[in-house]
Order: structure tokens, then sequence, then C-alpha cells
């Protein structure tokens, strides 16, 4: 049961046991960082509970058409922008009170419940309170405490955990085709997030992009000039790449030297002060080229700056 779902053994431990005895909650919240496997363990729960052969084995027609999204009895919601709009969330209320088209278990997926306002949360209510028998409902949410109280009060909580690295390195490796190195250095940057970790190995511009960040983290102030404003060029040729590249190089340049009084990076040894005025300029750059400035010269300013701190 639950073999797609990396890690996360407490989490799989209650709901196998509650399965197990039968005593499944008719309401559950899942809540924890994302990208951490929280959606794909509701998924993965909707798939036991509709099984052909009770297990959730992946390959029966259910479980199937489940992991494909087009399973009758389940559907997912998820924030339309900013919040989940309440219309959206008596859409899922009416779908969990039909009867079920092939009568096993109806699932209700509500993706970060805490976007609910307070008018779609108490739209709610009653479904959480009074559900038909054979339904269940899973919140997931990344705050618990953003979730308002009145439906925290009435839902089972499971809490998900940050992935090991060594779980987002052997998973890198054995289905993403990632080498080691680069797993390694992706579970390094991810910390403890699997979405995240998929989703940079997954892109190949993205991962271009990453493996610049790390290069230039490593070694920046130790390049000849030429090789400096090669770099510049390429990662500033596009806005939108630009931007990207920026963010990767801050989140990593974050994380490997902010716990630190000093650090080594970019080649040399940087103060945690000259390291927080850096990550300033970053942050400059980004409002920069987002206001059409030219992002490759712009990055050529940003590394002679960093160098010359
Ligand atoms: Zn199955």
């Amino acid at each position: 049961m639950f073999e797609r779902v990396i890690g996360q053994e407490n989490a799989k431990k209650i709901l196998e046991t509650s399965i197990k005895n039968d005593s499944i909650c008719h309401a559950y919240l899942f809540s924890g960082p994302k990208g951490v496997g929280k959606t794909t363990m509701a998924t993965e729960l909707a798939m036991v509970l509709n099984c052909e052969n009770k297990t959730g084995c992946g390959t029966c027609s259910s479980c199937r058409r489940i992991s494909q999204g087009i399973f009758a009895d389940v559907k997912m919601i998820l924030p339309d922008g900013p919040s989940i709009k309440i219309n959206e969330i008596r859409k899922l209320s009416n779908f969990i009170f039909m009867s079920s088209y092939e009568g096993k278990f109806k699932v209700g997926i509500i993706q970060d419940a805490e976007k609910m306002r307070e008018e779609a949360a108490n739209s709610l209510l009653k479904t959480l309170e009074e559900p038909p028998k054979n339904s269940i409902i899973i919140l997931t949410a990344q705050n618990q405490y953003a979730v308002l109280p009145t439906i925290l009060s009435r839902v089972q909580k499971i809490n998900f955990h940050h992935l090991a690295a060594r779980d987002i390195i052997d998973y890198l490796v054995e289905h993403k085709e990632a080498t080691k190195e680069e797993a390694t250095k992706i579970a390094d940057y991810c910390g403890g997030s699997l979405g995240k970790a998929i989703e940079l190995q997954s892109s190949e511009d993205i991962k271009v992009l990453f493996s610049m960040a790390t290069k230039v983290i490593d070694g920046l102030c130790t390049f000849p000039a030429h090789q400096l404003l090669e770099i510049a060029s390429t990662v500033g040729r596009e806005r939108k790449q630009a931007a990207r590249f920026l963010e990767l190089l801050s989140d990593t340049l974050r994380l490997k030297s902010l716990k630190q009084e000093f650090s080594m990076v970019f080649g040399k040894q940087y103060s945690i002060n000259q390291i927080a005025s850096i990550l300033d300029y970053i942050e400059e750059l980004k409002l920069y080229i987002a206001g059409y400035g030219n992002s490759q010269l712009a990055m050529e300013g940003l590394f002679i700056r960093i160098c010359r701190l």
C-alpha cells in the first residue's frame, strides 16, 4: 500500500492501520511542506478505497483511471488564483452527496485548503459534519494553522514532513535519469521537497539554469573575465530566463550561507553581512529586469559587484 509515496512512514502507518481496521475517517487534513507527497498520498488513498484488488495496486482499471484523473467517483479541486471559490466547494459537496457511479468510495480532494475563505469553508461544514456513507474528503495544506478552526476541528490531521536528502537522491537516480552528482546537488537545493526536485530535474531549461547557478556559486570570482561575461550573456539573453536564474541563485546562496558567519561562496570568503547585501543586489535586479531593464548588462553588473565586494 502507498508504495508510490516516498518516505512519510508515519502517515502511511496511520492510514494503513485505519484501512485494516475498517476505521477510515470521513475527513482528513494532510498538512506539511510543499512537494513532499500530500497530494500523491490523497490520490493513493482514493486508489486503495476503490481498487479492484483492495490494495491500490496501480494497475487495475479503477487505479489507472484515478491516477489519470478520469475516475467518476474521485474529484479534486485546487485554488483558482489566490483562493478556492465557493462555487467549487458547492460543486464538490453536491458531488459527494450524489450516489457513487462505481459503487465504492466517493473521494473529494481539496488542495491548498488554507486558501478557502470563510464563505467557502462554511459551505463545506455541513458536508464535513454529516458526510454520506462511504465518502471521504481529504484536504491538503502547507500550513494547518492557516486553515479555519471550524474546519480543523472536524478533520483528522496527519502531518507530512520534509524528505531525507537520501530519499530524494535515490528517487531522482532511479526514476528521473539523474546522475548521482546531479541528484546530490538538486537534493541539497530542494530542502526536502521532492516536488521541487522533480520540477528541477524534469525541465531541460531549468536544469541548465540550475547548473549555471551552482557553477556561479562555486567559483564565480575565480573565473577569467571572458567566462564571466559568457555566463552573463547566456543567462541574461532572455528576461524570463534571467529572472528564473536569479531566483535559483538567491535560493542556493541562502541555503548555502546564511546559517554561518563566514562562507566560502563564489570562490571567496564572504561575511554574513556581505552575503546579505549580495541578496539585496539580486532582489534589486529582479525588479529591474521585471521593469524591462537590459538583463544581460544587469547580470554582468551583478557578477562584477559580487567579485569586487
Ligand atoms: Zn487497483
